[in-house]
């Protein structure tokens, strides 16, 4: 135990900001990775006391670095399917990311506006933005907390996104099966543990707040904060310290209506310590800032890190809760909040189906219209010669494409 906890310490944030030489920053690299996929599947996390043995023999395997492969990193999206031979909790039960099946939710009014305390930095606080060879990670400040919304107060640590390319999307979380364009992770520790390292280990100990991003019609300043450095990060293991801002800009305005289940952190260990929160409005970024984020970064292998999100996995008898109402199908309030946000964000979930509604009205009335011409032009047709017809029924499909 002895060992662990110097290993721990020694992976811990401080030992990081302290700039260490060259094997500290390897270890840093490693760590880095590893916290990304922890925070998710904590949450549900079986409190048995056989599986928080197998955390911590996981735990120990990443601040001790690894194993496989030449460089840092032990493990790579392309071989995901097989995490699950190291690191025991990634064939477990509550495991994330998940598909959430929006009919299936259950609305509990327990569930609090989640309520964030110190997320607006000054500029002169400077922040390790770094290309982890996974994903890109913005360290954050102790002194970022959730304040309200959980039932006890989670520390920040860090945040990093998950996305996919040029022609595919990238979210982790999909909703009805819809995929988003990406998603944004702000990794919290429960306070009652002494360092981000202990928590993860423990059922309570994560908290992570996640959003969908999409492509809108304006350049949204909070990620342009981030997007705009990643150039000076493109090799893997490179970092840039860039200057503080309003880190909550990063999320909806609307902390009131969001999903909530316990999971895992979505990459090795995923240890089953994460209770999740995803927020219901989604973020938007210029079509611009969006192919900076999937075209910049290069992996491991030095290929564009790409489609860094992990499979939804089995919710197993898991119930995702709702902290707003969504039996009658219709929009929830939540969408006042999305038109008081400047345009970087919108309402989510519901947009799908607003489409589907307008799509199948406009189609009725298209084919309506197309019936009756036909009708009304019959006793015409005699007189009407084909290419006439070949028009209308030309304006009509373009009529449906344009819905
Ligand atoms: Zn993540």
């Amino acid at each position: 135990m002895a060992e662990e906890s110097q290993l721990h310490h020694r992976a811990g944030r401080q030992g990081a900001a302290a700039g260490s030489p060259a094997p500290a920053h390897l270890l840093e690299m490693r760590r880095a990775a590893l916290r990304v996929c922890l925070l998710v599947l904590a949450a549900l996390g079986r409190p048995g006391a056989g599986s928080e043995h197998d955390e911590e023999h996981d735990g120990e395997d990443l601040s001790h670095s690894p194993e496989k492969g030449p460089g840092h990193s032990h493990w790579s999206y392309e071989e995901r399917e097989h995490w699950g031979e190291d690191y025991p909790d990634c064939a477990g039960t509550l495991q994330s990311p998940i598909n959430i099946d929006m009919s299936r939710t259950i609305f509990s009014p327990q569930l609090r506006p989640i309520q964030l305390s110190g997320y607006s930095l000054p500029a002169k606080e400077k922040l390790r933005l770094r290309n982890n060879g996974h994903t890109v990670q913005l360290d954050l400040p102790e002194s970022l907390a959730i304040t309200g919304g959980y039932a006890q107060q989670y520390r920040a640590v860090q945040l990093h996104l998950h996305w996919g390319s040029l022609s595919g999307r990238g979210s982790e979380h999909t909703i009805n099966g819809h995929r988003f364009a990406a998603e944004i992770h702000v990794v919290h520790y429960n306070s009652k543990y002494d360092s981000f390292n202990e928590a993860m280990v423990h059922p309570d100990g994560l908290a992570v707040l996640a959003a969908f991003l999409e492509v809108g019609p304006r350049e949204n300043p909070y990620y342009q904060e981030i997007l705009e450095h990643l150039y000076k990060i493109q090799g893997e293991g490179e970092e840039v310290w860039v200057p503080g801002f309003n880190i909550e800009g990063l999320l909806p305005a609307n902390l009131k209506f969001y999903l909530h289940y316990n999971g895992s952190l979505t990459t090795p260990p995923c240890y089953q310590t994460v209770k999740w929160t995803i927020f219901n409005q989604t973020m938007l970024l210029s079509h611009d800032q969006m192919s900076t984020l999937v075209m910049t970064l290069r992996n491991d292998d030095n290929k564009p890190l790409q489609n860094n999100y992990r499979p939804v996995q089995g919710l197993h008898r898991r119930q995702v809760l709702s902290s707003f109402q969504t039996t009658a199908k219709q929009l929830p309030p939540g969408n006042e909040g999305s038109t008081a946000t400047e345009g970087h964000t919108s309402s989510s979930f519901h947009a799908g189906d607003v489409l589907a509604v307008l799509f199948g009205v406009l189609f009725a009335i298209t084919a309506l219209a197309f019936l009756l011409y036909i009708l009304k032009h019959r006793s015409q047709n005699t007189r009407l010669d084909s290419p006439g017809k070949s028009k209308v029924i030309y304006t009509a499909a373009t009529t449906e494409n344009t819905a």
